[in-house]
């Protein structure tokens, strides 16, 4: 998607430890349009796909989500993170480590917003290790719901998500490939 890959080489910051910084359209200001034309193609993306919903983790995968879920015309649901959880007969609760504050953190889903049998849309903002998708994953497992497929804004390719997601017989599709942040420096995949 060239308008996202301009964002990024014009308002993106690498830091260090392989992260890209994009909070001035992405993760804190959010630039609307941008962010409306990602949902639209994520829609035409999945369009050979029945979706009855879109799941995604608080906070950074919501605003994209969102756009899907409008495009896309189906409810948006996202997985809550706590510091820990009494666990209830009400949700469907995981563990997954997250890649930016490197801690483990629970997630939840209240089970009323998933059924069984839905075929169910995860989108997130960045694919790294896979983690913050195999928890997503794990919540569809406990809801028996079913993966249609990952959407990734923003694909880390040096990291092993999207092999680790594939390697499970699930397809992913992100609009943009990072092959690298060495030296501070993007460089696309494709
Ligand atoms: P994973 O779970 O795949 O290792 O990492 C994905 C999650 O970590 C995403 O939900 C995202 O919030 C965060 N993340 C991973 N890499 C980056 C990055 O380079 N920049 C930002 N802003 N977030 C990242």
């Amino acid at each position: 998607m060239e308008a996202l890959k301009h964002k990024i080489i014009e308002a993106g910051r690498v830091l260090p430890e392989n992260v890209l910084k994009v909070d001035s359209f992405i993760n804190q200001q959010i630039d609307v349009e941008l962010m409306t034309a990602i949902g639209q193609e994520f829609a035409k993306r999945f369009a050979d796909q029945k979706i009855d919903r879109i799941l995604t983790i608080e906070s950074s995968g919501i605003a994209p989500a969102i756009m899907v879920a409008q495009a896309m015309h189906v409810p948006l649901v996202f997985a809550r993170k706590r510091k820990s959880l009494t666990l209830s007969a009400d949700i469907y609760a995981t563990k997954l480590f997250s890649y930016t504050t490197q801690q483990y953190t629970d997630v939840m889903v209240d089970k009323r917003f998933i059924q069984p049998g839905e075929n169910v849309l995860v989108i997130d903002d960045f694919l790294a290790n896979g983690q913050a998708v195999e928890g997503l994953i794990d919540i569809l497992n406990q809801a028996q719901a079913t993966l249609a497929g990952v959407g990734i804004v923003i694909e880390k390719s040096f990291q092993p998500g999207r092999q680790t997601i594939e390697a499970q017989g699930f397809r992913v599709e992100s609009l943009v490939k990072i092959a690298s942040l060495d030296d501070n420096q993007v460089q696309f995949a494709d």
